[in-house]
């Protein structure tokens, strides 16, 4: 049996990664990853469902354990990808999404040479502000701190294999099946195929 992709996918905040994850995860054949944080959890958030929430002692210990396929400080936050949430299930087949910020992106790049790695840009910068003022959840000054943060996220960009654009939802969400599609073509995964 073929082992499933591990794709990494960053957008800063804003980009709406939410409202595409969700239509990507219609798809039975990706599983997101579940991560360990130290955040509190927002209103609505379960423990095992949205993250693994922590404290600090335990994700520390969890560091020490070498748990972590990658771990970030993020907003004086710890997060990090489990490996118990990603190598069983490419094993098994399926395609395993690490959703997460440009510094632990990073580091899955340089440990795990065979992923795929799509950053969700916004159309522009103006845009992104327009919208995080349209969400009306947060300060103007709060607004401006993100899209300073988005702006130094963008400039990592190039990294990444791909860049997919997020201006119309089913625009971008097929842009991210099409990736995958091509993905499944390469030559260096088709093994089975030609000896
Ligand atoms: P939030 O607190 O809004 O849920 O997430 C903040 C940031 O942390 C987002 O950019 C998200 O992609 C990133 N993030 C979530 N889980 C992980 C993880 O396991 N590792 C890393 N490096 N970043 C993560």
């Amino acid at each position: 049996m073929k082992k499933g992709r591990l794709i990494i996918f960053s957008a800063p905040s804003g980009c709406g990664k939410g409202t595409m994850l969700a239509e990507i995860l219609k798809d039975k054949n990706y599983r997101c990853s579940v991560s360990a944080t130290t955040r509190e959890p927002r209103e609505g958030e379960k423990n095992g469902i949205n993250y693994y929430f922590l404290t600090r002692k335990e994700f520390e210990q969890k560091i020490s354990e070498n748990s972590f396929l990658e771990y970030a400080e993020y907003c004086q936050n710890y997060y990090g990808t489990l490996l118990s949430e990603v190598d069983d299930y490419l094993e098994k087949g399926t395609d395993v999404i690490l959703e997460i910020e440009v510094q632990g992106a990073l580091k899955v790049m340089q440990k795990r040479q065979d992923a795929v790695s799509v950053f969700i840009a916004p159309p522009s910068i103006n845009e992104l502000r327009r919208r995080l003022k349209k969400r009306g959840t947060e300060t103007e000054a709060v607004i401006e701190e993100r899209v300073s943060q988005a702006e130094r996220e963008i400039s990592q960009a190039k990294n990444y294999d791909y860049i997919i654009v997020n201006d119309v939802l089913e625009n971008a969400v097929s842009d991210f099946f099409a990736v995958m599609r091509a993905e499944r073509l390469k030559s260096e995964f088709s093994d089975d195929i030609i000896k």
